[in-house]
């Protein structure tokens, strides 16, 4: 018998998950992991934890699917406490990574609401300290990203929303958890690709990533004295619901990840080893890094 193959068995990666051609999938934002062909994989039935994270209490925005499930599915098996953050609406796809966190035995607190709130954002931090007894990890996964062709028809609400969402609540959930971190405590935003090679109908999700990655730099250097890192994770195409929701046209949707090296998008599963990393102490001298997962277009 043929050992089952998972993210563990060495294998050719362009072969060990879904290429283009896919179906067509529209879905309104924010979209469901639940409703998308083929499903992604977050780990779920494969990630397996060393306890890299033990006792870390970690807060993770836009928990419930794609990168963001990854990573909460991974920090859970590693042993770490977690508070999950998503939007009301997706409550179905955040109850199976609710009971994932569970099944790994660790502490679990939900905390649906709008980041794109300060007030909001405040209360997220405050609550996740008070019922995780302290923060060691904040991890800005949550996103927005809405294509419009053509800058003519780019409205000012989704120009300010897309800010709002990907960078001022960064900022605001920054500014909340670092009087509460002690020397060791990492924080990990999610910057893109995009921040170095933006696409034309990505205007102003491009240019939050790359305001994600140069508060990243800034902030690295800003807390270091400190002993707390802040990183970023910089992915290229990934498989998740941002796309099929809006985040790309349905014909760019079929060919999604056709134009990397690697001919096929990524799989969330496939971020969530970098963001244990950055989160662990293995990587104590890292900090001010935008780590590239993209399937092969390097970063500059
Ligand atoms: P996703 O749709 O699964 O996750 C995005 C999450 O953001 C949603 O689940 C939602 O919970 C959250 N969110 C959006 N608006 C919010 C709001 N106002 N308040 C609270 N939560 C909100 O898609 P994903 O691809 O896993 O996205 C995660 C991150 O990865 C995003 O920052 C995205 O920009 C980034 N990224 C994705 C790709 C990709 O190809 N999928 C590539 C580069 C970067
Ligand atoms: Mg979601």
């Amino acid at each position: 018998m043929p050992p089952t193959l998972n993210q563990y068995t060495m294998q050719d990666p362009t072969k060990q998950y879904p290429g283009p051609d896919f179906e067509r999938q529209p879905q309104s934002a924010p979209g469901l992991a639940q409703e998308m062909t083929p499903q992604p994989d977050h780990g779920e039935s494969s990630y397996q934890g060393f306890g890299r994270l033990k006792g870390r209490r970690a807060l993770i925005t836009g928990a419930d699917s794609g990168i963001g499930r990854a990573v909460a599915i991974a920090f859970a098996r590693e042993g770490a406490d977690v508070a999950l953050n998503y939007l009301p609406s997706e409550e179905r796809d955040a109850q199976e990574v609710i009971a994932l966190a569970h099944a790994a035995g660790v502490k679990t607190i939900a905390l649906p609401g709008d980041i794109g709130d300060e007030t909001f954002c405040h209360r997220l931090v405050q609550d996740s300290n008070a019922q995780l007894g302290g923060l060691d990890i904040l991890v800005n996964v949550a996103g927005k990203q809405h294509y419009v062709e053509q800058i003519a028809d780019l409205e000012t609400a989704q120009f300010e929303a897309t800010f709002r969402t990907n960078v001022f609540a960064m900022f605001w959930l920054c500014k909340a958890a670092l009087p509460h971190m002690p020397p060791g405590a990492t924080i990990i935003n999610t910057s893109s690709i995009q921040s170095y090679q933006p696409s034309p109908g990505l205007l102003d999700y491009a240019s939050t990533k790359a305001a994600i990655t140069a508060f990243t730099h800034a902030l690295a250097k800003q807390v270091a004295s400190r002993g707390i890192r802040v990183n970023a994770v910089a992915p290229g195409p990934v498989w998740t619901p941002l796309q099929p929701s809006g985040g790309q046209p349905q014909e760019k949707v079929e060919h999604f990840g056709a134009e990397t090296p690697m001919k096929r998008p990524g799989q969330p599963a496939e971020l969530a080893p970098v963001y244990v990393l950055l989160a662990s102490q293995e990587s104590s001298f890292v900090t001010g890094e935008i780590y590239g997962v993209t399937g092969g277009h390097h970063l500059p």
